[in-house]
């Protein structure tokens, strides 16, 4: 088993041994690109470290031949004063952990050699530098010593002589530094540092290995789903300096802006400086394109390496380098980290210049970027007042009063008021609060924190972590920064993108459809076989909907058209005796419902639209029971008028005769069709009158007529006569034929296992998966999410939530079985889904694969759904070659 790789011999694509630095490392030295020598110590040989607890026998005897190697290729000796080695050693994982674990720069350095650089180089500032560097690393990640304890010394040594920035140290004031440090180390550790440069590269592999499983990289891991056994490599890097003087410096630059997508070099250069000092901020670096004035070549030389990386990579590169004495040296290179805008139009862009497929282009956006992209956004362009920053923890702007705790939260929320629940963390009994809030801002916990999950899994906009706040549950009010104090009521906005919390109502924007995310969409549509339609109640929304490319309407629900100002009507009509009071009203409501269906139908000229007929039961269009109830006893008690006293008691007592244990398995859907008529038969007048006439004035109405909460075959029977009945009779006041479909909701155990006998009747099924998975499952989904489905998610019970993501082993079983036997007794049956599940990637790649005919979601989610069908496709077709 080869331990050791070369940087010339190792296969850049093998990340899983060599960890992305190290293949990085050997792809660049393979394309010729100017990479100091080196070698990488394998992952393979971490996870030895791990299961024998120290460094495997003989390894240190491989690295010491490794190392005479390196000698040879450069010409310069270990630990020796007239011509050292300086080697850096790197860790490097797999997957990109920036920052999560160490590594060590000048290793190699000792009394000596220091003395013997400064004489070689003429300069004993960069000599005294580069050790004072070398023993801070060593000293911390090796040894062990607090990090502080060094700066301490250093701020001190600058304070002392006035120092405005670390260049200000002479070397005088340097090699005072590297005394103090060497006398730290002693004082802490009861030994000296170890002079013998073997030794300390044995010990600082060690420490790399260890860094693996440091409680940062730890929980890095955990938040990024990064497995725990993967280990990391060790990269032996031949030292270059960037503090070698004003020609010299160290730099990152993206090979594209990673904000916006631009294609042009974007990054920034230190000059005189070495390693992390760009990145800490010690001193204001230049920005790339300033160099391209300044140093016209060094600009020159970094856009060939760019334009090398990327046409081998095909992608954004991030990418160090440092420059010593005017030569380049290139010490990184990995894909870049891009915000959503980036990722759309860098994989656009690179279509266009021929660099990848649209395929590849449509792979590689994440469902999460264009979701990130059609969240509601504070305005960029507006004014606002920061007061506060956390950890941006679930995307999306949120505008609310702030309350500072749940049951606040509920009483405001469910009265329609927006609010943001601000509380120091969130625990279980939170969830109900932020089910009603618009997000939510925490003072403490990190991205993984209850607050968090949770927000995600609600899909809520969250800032979590917001240390800089101090919450005064009590008192409820919240300190930030400079004093400014937010009480409950005052209204603030959260950013859960970029983890701001800011004062008053900040602007926000709808999104749109725009550029290159419009363009990589109808690359999408290109490929994809499901159609993408919409769930649209209101014209609004279906206008919404067929802008971010909705195929039809999967979902109208109609009992939103009996309220307002109907509801008054639809009361009397529920209560109504006698027959020629019920015909008159039928009449009226039917003429407002055409109106309605008019419009939609019109907004989706040419597209179907699928309308469900009435699904909730009828007491919803009545006054609860308690609250009547409670009118009348007062009217007993206070004594009122006796005519509006009987009245009241007449509807109570009709309510009372309505009530349902169990709503929402009772009287409602199909069965209400079934016993009063005459409601669905007021509904098929106006949807048929409405297509006729759309037709007579020259419109393309594509009509479906669904019916909920089928479980029987008869009762579909039963509803499919009255549907032809009543269209027969408007098509023939008309003269006019529309085509119409007839179909049914699939949402009960009973319709999946019997759907060979719906669709004798059914030409159309449509999934309404919130239901049915309330069913398979037995959960009451409210029920459920304000009490045990979180804690289940948090035991690992649950893997997922099955209201957001379809549970393929459960659910998605049975519904299988309805496509399998519906299609057997209608080889053509038109099949969908309707639930949210429709918007949800994961669910939507399932209805791809069971044959689905389209997924029907929430306007807004269109576009990820085009994106998921998309994805779909692809995949379905990879797995087709494989097999
Ligand atoms: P990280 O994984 O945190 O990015 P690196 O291993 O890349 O850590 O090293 C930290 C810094 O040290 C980087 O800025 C890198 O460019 C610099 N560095 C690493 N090795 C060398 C080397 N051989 N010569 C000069 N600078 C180096
Ligand atoms: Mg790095
Ligand atoms: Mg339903």
């Amino acid at each position: 088993m080869k331990r050791i790789y070369f940087f010339d011999e190792g296969d850049g694509r093998n990340k899983d041994l060599l960890g992305g630095k190290g293949a990085g490392l050997c792809t660049m030295t393979q394309l010729g690109l100017p990479v100091p020598p080196g070698f990488i110590i394998t992952t393979e040989v971490c996870r030895e470290y791990y299961r024998q607890g120290r460094l495997p026998d003989g390894l240190m005897d491989e690295v010491k031949e490794a190392i005479r190697k390196l000698e040879k290729i450069t010409g310069k000796r270990f630990g020796d004063p007239s011509n050292p080695l300086l080697v850096s050693v790197r860790s490097g994982a797999k997957y990109s952990m920036p920052g999560m674990m160490d590594t060590i720069l000048n290793l190699g350095m000792n009394d000596q050699v220091a003395e013997g650089l400064a004489k070689l180089t003429g300069n004993e500032r960069f000599a005294m530098d580069a050790y004072r560097r070398f023993l801070q690393m060593f000293g911390k990640i090796v040894l062990g010593v607090k990090g502080e304890k060094f700066e301490e010394i250093f701020e001190r040594k600058k304070r002392e002589i006035g120092a405005k920035s670390d260049l200000d140290l002479g070397p005088k004031e340097l090699r005072e530094i590297v005394n103090e440090f060497k006398e730290l180390i002693r004082k802490e550790k009861g030994f000296d540092f170890p002079q013998d440069p073997l030794k300390q590269l044995e010990l600082a592999i060690e420490a790399v290995f260890r860094s693996w499983n440091n409680p940062r990289a730890i929980e890095y891991r955990n938040f990024y789903k990064i497995p725990h056994d993967l280990g990391t490599a060790v990269n032996v890097v031949t030292m270059v300096f960037g503090n070698m003087g004003m020609d010299s410096g160290t730099g990152v630059v993206f090979t594209r802006d990673p904000a916006t997508g631009e294609k042009r070099l974007y990054g920034e250069f230190l000059f005189n400086a070495q390693g992390e000092d760009v990145v800490a901020g010690i001193r204001t670096p230049l920005k790339i394109e300033e160099l391209k004035e300044k140093y016209p070549e060094l600009y020159r030389q970094l856009e060939e390496v760019a334009e090398k990386l990327e046409r081998h990579y095909k992608d954004m590169q991030d990418t160090e380098f440092t420059v010593e004495r005017g030569k380049l040296y290139m010490l990184q290179t990995r894909a870049g980290k891009r915000t959503a805008l980036a990722a759309v139009k860098i994989a656009v862009d690179m279509v266009k210049e021929g660099l990848i497929s649209k395929e590849e282009a449509i792979l590689r956006i994440e469902p999460q970027h264009v979701e990130q992209l059609l969240h509601p956004q504070v305005d960029p362009r507006a004014k606002v007042q920061v007061i506060a920053k956390g950890i941006n923890a679930s995307p999306g702007a949120a505008v609310g009063k702030a309350v500072f705790d749940s049951k606040r939260a509920k009483e405001l929320g469910e009265k329609g008021q927006k609010v943001i629940l601000v509380r120091p963390e969130t625990n279980p009994d939170d969830v109900g609060g932020m089910i009603v809030s618009q997000g939510v801002l925490t003072s403490r916990g990190g991205a993984t924190a209850h607050a968090a999950v949770v927000a995600r899994g609600l899909g809520k906009p969250a800032v979590v972590g917001c240390e800089e706040i101090d919450i005064d549950v009590e008192r409820r009010c919240f300190t930030a920064p400079g004093g400014i104090v937010v009480k409950e009521g005052d209204v603030i906005t959260i950013n859960g993108t970029t983890g701001e919390v800011i004062l008053g109502e900040a602007p926000l924007i709808e999104p749109q459809l725009t550029g290159e995310l419009q363009e990589l969409l109808t690359w999408c549509d290109e490929v994809k076989r499901l159609q993408n339609w919409a769930n649209a109640d209101y014209p609004q929304d279906a206008k919404k909907a067929r802008e971010f490319g909705a195929q039809g309407i999967g979902l109208c629900r109609t009992e939103r058209m009996f309220r307002g100002d109907r509801l008054p009507l639809v009361q009397r009509l529920i209560l109504a005796d006698s027959p020629e009071e019920r015909a008159e009203l039928c009449k009226k409501l039917a003429e407002m419902q055409k109106g309605d269906f008019k419009e939609i139908l019109k907004v989706m000229d040419g597209l179907p639209v699928i309308i469900r007929l009435l699904d909730p039961p009828l007491h919803e269009f009545l006054p609860p029971y308690e609250t009547l109830l409670k009118e009348v006893l007062e009217l007993r008690f206070k004594g009122g008028s006796q005519a509006e006293l009987e009245e009241k008691e007449r509807l109570l007592r009709r309510v009372e005769a309505m009530r349902e244990a169990n709503p929402m398995i009772g009287l409602r859907g199909v069965r209400l069709g079934i016993l009063r008529p005459e409601i669905y038969e007021i509904q098929v007048r106006a949807i048929i009158e409405a297509a006729c006439e759309l037709k007579r004035e020259g419109w393309n109405p594509v009509v479906e007529i669904m019916i909920p909460n089928v479980g029987h075959v008869n009762e579909l029977k039963e509803m499919r006569k009255l549907v032809d009945r009543v269209a027969d009779e408007v098509m023939r006041k008309y003269g006019i034929g529309v085509n119409y479909k007839f179909g049914t909701m699939i949402e009960q155990p009973r319709a999946c296992l019997t759907a060979d006998q719906l669709a004798q009747y059914a030409e159309f099924f449509s999934f309404g998966t919130n239901d049915l998975t309330q069913s398979v499952f037995a959960y009451s989904r409210d029920d459920a999410e304000r009490t045990f489905l979180f804690p289940y998610l948090e035991k690992q019970i649950l893997e997922f939530n099955p209201f957001q993501t379809l549970d393929k082993e459960g659910v998605g079983k049975i519904m299988k079985m309805a496509v399998e036997l519906g299609r057997k007794t209608r080889p053509n049956l038109e099949i969908g889904i309707c639930g949210e599940h429709g918007g949800d990637p994961a669910s939507i790649e399932f209805c791809h694969e069971i044959g689905l005919n389209y997924v029907s979601c929430s306007p807004y989610r269109i576009p990820v759904a085009r994106l998921a069908a998309a994805h779909a496709a692809l995949k379905g077709r990879e797995k087709a070659i494989y097999l």
